[in-house]
């Protein structure tokens, strides 16, 4: 496996891969392995000659008060993981490489689908996943790019950077990748107490509850919402952040049962916010 830090270097390699006629996978993470990323190198793995993994805490995602200091990092464990699933190129950029001004002359602003969910609740968290996407598709030249539906607001919004402006990958979405007892793995859950790590799993039940009543014939989305809300504040010590239910991809109000929706849910512990959702076919 190979460790490439520098950008000039990365945009090189994926040239003569190009030239050789292999074609490059790319699963963009901030690192902190664990089983969900190693599921989008699995399925990466599967249609690519090659597979590049990015490794790059974005501190353009992160709003000031968020947890860009307490994200959790670990190169070296990365490292054997990712060597462990068959990755074969680690890009792993300095932020001063990244971002070499203070002053960005040129960001991505993303206009739709960003009022909602974790876009309101994060200002400015999409526009930051925007501009380190499209320079890390220029950078590392993906024929495909694999992305966990565990964020599926990022997956829709991305479709959209890559429609918009033109960008040569196609993106796939992953399934989310769970604990045994449900939860959604994440780098974040290291930052949950004991009790709470015992709590979380109460989110996905929740989501389970709202499926559950849509199959049943429940329309009422306030109803849903309710009972998604009611399980996990009875369940956990943790603040709900959001729980909506929107058309998806687009991300819009839900005004008939019908089609592809998403049920999605955001909740605060004290050191970490988790995010889970499920999508639906109506
Ligand atoms: P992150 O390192 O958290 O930015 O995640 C990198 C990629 O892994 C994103 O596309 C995430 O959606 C995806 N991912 C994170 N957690 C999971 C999971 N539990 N299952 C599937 N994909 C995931």
């Amino acid at each position: 496996m190979k460790i490439i830090t520098s950008i000039k270097d990365m945009q090189r390699y994926a040239q003569q891969l190009k030239s050789e006629g292999k074609s490059i996978g790319h699963v963009p993470t901030m690192g902190y392995l664990h089983e969900g990323h190693l599921r989008l190198v699995h399925e990466a793995k599967k249609d690519n000659g090659v597979l590049v993994m990015s490794i790059f805490v974005n501190p353009l995602q992160f709003g000031p008060n968020e947890d860009f200091d307490k994200y959790p990092r670990d190169f070296e464990r990365d490292e054997r993981l990712a060597e462990n699933a068959g990755v074969n190129v680690i890009f792993y950029p300095g932020a001063e490489d990244m971002y070499p001004s203070k002053v960005l002359s040129v960001t991505v602003k993303v206009n739709d689908r960003v009022d909602v969910l974790c876009g309101k609740s994060r200002e400015g968290h999409f526009d930051g996943v925007a501009t380190v996407l499209v320079k890390l598709f220029n950078i590392v030249m993906p024929d495909k790019a694999y992305f966990g539906m565990k964020d599926a607001q990022q997956v829709a919004v991305v479709k959209a950077v890559v429609e918009d402006f033109n960008i040569p990958v196609e993106i796939v979405p992953v399934k989310t990748v769970r604990e045994e007892d449900g939860l959604a793995k994440s780098s974040r859950n290291v930052n949950l107490t004991g009790q709470e790590r015992q709590q979380a799993p109460a989110i996905y039940e929740s989501l389970q509850l709202a499926e559950k009543a849509i199959t049943n014939g429940e329309y009422n989305l306030n109803q849903i919402k309710n009972k998604v809300k009611d399980h996990i504040l009875t369940n956990t010590d943790g603040k709900i952040d959001y729980v909506e239910i929107y058309s998806y991809p687009e991300l819009k109000p839900v005004e008939s049962m019908r089609g592809d929706i998403i049920v999605a849910a955001a909740v605060r512990f004290a050191n970490a916010r988790l995010i889970d959702n499920i999508t639906l076919s109506l």
